[in-house]
């Protein structure tokens, strides 16, 4: 018999297990909305343009090699991301305070992120919101952290419960690493304001708290670089430290290529150049370089101004469709006379709409309507089109009445 006969089945992640779901589906009107990737008015996956010329680009060049990067990535790509997250003109930058390392896109950076905080911070707590993101729990306790929650969400309001965040931070060990979203927060889609942000700044810098930030969703927010990045600025513009995770996979679309980076900012460059050599020896054993392509896409359309240009107009546009998706449902509910207040529905943002819809209503919308999305309640509006809507208003009118 096997020598793995013991192992059990483990069960299927909470949110990629709701594909497998739909996908064994066999109903002409199944719709994902737990997928976390754009989706085009006509449901399908966007390659943007500006990403489909760079390839093209990076073909025809023949003088380019498939040899290894170096430990930390691309360094083009490097230089790029830190100007793009903490802006063009960042001190931080300019006095070489920051080391940034290319990373298997956002899981990765937080996960490099979190095994060097493991072995070289003093203080290994972190402070991650409720809710958040399923995986970090996973990602910081596994790299060796011990994970903590504090209050974000209230689903009285179905908004944020500052008072409880200030409270739990507040309440926190002085030292303790604290993650953010930068923008666009997943699941809730419920951000902070620039005064709530300046709060918090005020709160964790007189406590000592490290911030360590994750930007998954840099422009796709409110269609706004500078404006998505603006929390982060605003920690880096007081001259303390940070760390920051940066994703492509949805503002650039490159999901399947696995392209981010972490930053982490430090007081003076010579520790940052420390703190570099560290992390490289955190990188070696794991997967000794990052891959190339992905990378090399990225450099390519942030190191030209026309392309640059380019990605910002296609990438306003999904932030574009995905607000006017949240328009078209709540006006839907508001015509079909759904009872409750849907207003979250537009306040939100970002890829995600908490909806407020419990387990038992969306195992009922997925049983009846053959909507598919995870049991939290949260939908994807990027899987939504304006053909979808009436089917989704349907759906959510007969859970709830
Ligand atoms: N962080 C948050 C909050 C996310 O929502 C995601 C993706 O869904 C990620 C990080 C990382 O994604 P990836 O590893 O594909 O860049």
């Amino acid at each position: 018999s096997s020598v793995f006969a013991n192992i059990v089945r483990a069960p299927e992640d909470a949110i990629l297990g709701v594909t497998v779901a739909y996908n064994k589906d066999s109903s002409p009107d199944k719709l994902n909305l737990g997928v976390g990737a754009y989706r085009t008015e006509e449901g399908k996956p966007l390659v943007l343009k500006v990403v489909r010329r760079a390839e093209q680009m990076l073909v025809n060049d023949n003088s380019r090699v498939k040899e290894y990067l170096p430990i930390v990535g691309l360094a083009d790509f490097n230089k790029l991301s830190a100007k793009l997250i903490f802006g063009a003109d960042s001190p931080a930058i300019q006095e070489n305070r920051v080391t940034t390392v290319q990373c298997l896109s956002g899981t990765g950076s937080l996960r490099v992120g979190a095994e060097f905080l493991a072995r070289h911070y003093h203080q290994l707590t972190i402070y991650i919101p409720n809710p958040t993101w399923g995986n970090h729990t996973k990602i910081f306790g596994l790299a060796g952290l011990s994970v903590k929650a504090y209050r974000y969400y209230d689903p009285a309001t179905r908004g944020l419960d500052f008072q409880g965040l200030l409270e739990d931070l507040g309440a926190a060990p002085s030292g303790s690493i604290v993650l953010l979203h930068a923008c666009a927060h997943n699941p809730t889609g419920v951000d902070p304001t620039i005064e709530q942000w300046e709060q918090i700044r005020q709160l964790m810098r007189s406590k000592g708290l490290l911030p360590f930030f994750d930007s998954a969703y840099q422009g796709f927010a409110s269609g706004n670089l500078d404006a998505d990045a603006g929390s982060v600025r605003m920690f880096v513009a007081d001259g303390g430290e940070c760390l920051a995770a940066q994703s492509y996979a949805k503002n650039m679309g490159l999901y399947g290529e696995r392209v981010g980076a972490l930053s982490i900012v430090c007081k003076t460059a010579d520790v940052a150049s420390r703190v570099e050599s560290q992390v490289k020896l955190v990188i070696r054993p794991m997967y000794s370089n990052p891959p190339i392509h992905g990378a090399s896409i990225v450099a390519t359309i942030l190191k030209d101004r026309d392309m640059y240009n380019e990605w910002t107009v296609e990438l306003k546009a999904m932030a574009d469709r995905i607000i006017s998706m949240r328009q078209q449902l709540f006006d839907s509910l508001s015509a079909r006379g759904t009872p409750g207040d849907w207003s979250h529905i537009i306040k939100q943002i970002g890829m995600f709409t908490f909806t407020g819809l419990n387990t038992k209503q969306v195992a009922f919308m997925t049983k009846e309507y053959h909507i598919y999305m995870t049991s939290d309640g949260r939908i994807s509006m990027a899987g939504l089109s304006s053909r979808t809507v009436p089917h989704l208003t349907e759906a959510i009118h007969a859970a709830v009445t």
